[in-house]
């Protein structure tokens, strides 16, 4: 039901909001320069950045795919609804302003377990006035709810992109896989599912360090390559990989919009301590060399 989110009982949600433990949302938040984060996911920032000193580019890349990928849907595709699941901390371009923009009547579900996103979901509601937005909270090991939920709002006779961007890295094998596959069942022909995840292929020294300070908090976090991540696009009946395939993150259909570097008083940034520095940085210099993430879309015959 819409408003579910405006519903929510504060106490309950603090009881929820863990804030001796970083949570994944938050550590992310923490790497696109957010402010809805702790010191412990702060912490986490710094044990992953000091383990790969570049990768604050793969989450920034990242979130520009999210980007490009839903300006190509809506713009090219004619697609008018979206399912995002794993959506994370609101910030200043969400999926429903990237698409209403371009299609103003544009609909879309936000589904994620992390109560501190629950907390901030009402920023996920402000749809514009023809369209719609909604916000499940809800894990992805329920695609029944998902669905059941997500069918108030979308159309299932009409094409659905599921996005699920950097979330799958969090489900082992023997959950990522089904679950998706339910999901591509459940979506009508037209539908296009957009995916990103990281992965050991590229830089395989640097990224295991990060994965040791994850795992270390208790994340799950599966690395997968390149025929792991195609997989999630061959095993669902009737889906097939849309060119380019499966490629790292800023190699998928660039543009020139991607965030031009801030421009920042050197003596201000001085200032900052390393993490908050972070978020000051060109995000157009990258290379091969800096990038842990492969990102792909698919459609659905
Ligand atoms: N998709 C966004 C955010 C990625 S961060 C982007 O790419 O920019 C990953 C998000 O997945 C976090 O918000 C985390 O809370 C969520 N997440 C992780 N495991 C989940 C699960 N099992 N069910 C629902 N959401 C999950």
């Amino acid at each position: 039901m819409p408003g579910d989110a405006l519903s929510h009982d504060p106490a309950e949600l603090s009881k929820r909001i863990d804030t001796a433990k970083a949570h994944p949302a938050r550590v992310y938040d923490v790497f696109l320069g957010g402010k809805d984060n702790y010191p412990v996911d702060r912490a986490a920032a710094a044990a992953a950045l000091a383990a790969n000193p570049r990768g604050y580019l793969d989450v920034r890349h990242n979130r520009d795919f999210l980007r490009r990928a839903v300006t190509r849907l809506a713009k090219e595709d004619g697609i008018r609804q979206f399912l995002d699941i794993g959506t994370g901390l609101p910030t200043a371009e969400n999926v429903h302003q990237i698409a209403q923009r371009i299609t103003p009547d544009a609909r879309v579900v936000y589904v994620d377990n992390d109560p501190v996103v629950l907390a901030h979901a009402r920023a996920l509601l402000v749809s514009g006035p023809e369209g719609r937005t909604d916000y499940l909270d809800a894990d992805f090991k329920n695609p029944a709810q998902i669905l059941e939920h997500a069918a108030k709002t979308l159309d299932f006779g009409q094409p659905v992109a599921l996005v699920l961007v950097a979330i799958l890295h969090f489900v082992e094998d023997e959950e990522a896989y089904p679950i998706v596959r339910d999901l591509v069942d459940a979506l009508p022909s037209g539908s296009r599912v957009v995916l990103s995840h990281l992965t050991e292929d590229l830089n395989p020294e640097s990224i295991r360090a990060v994965q040791r300070t994850y795992t270390e908090r208790g994340f799950t976090f599966v690395l997968r390559s390149r025929d792991e991540v195609a997989r999630f696009f061959t095993e669902p009946p009737g889906l097939t990989l849309d060119e380019p395939g499966v490629v790292p993150v800023h190699h998928w259909q660039q543009d020139s919009a991607a965030p031009a570097p801030e421009a920042v008083d050197p003596a201000f940034l001085a200032t900052l301590d390393d993490i908050e520095k972070v978020r000051y940085r060109d995000i157009n210099d990258v290379t091969d060399a800096d990038i842990n993430v492969y990102a792909a879309i698919g459609r659905k015959a």
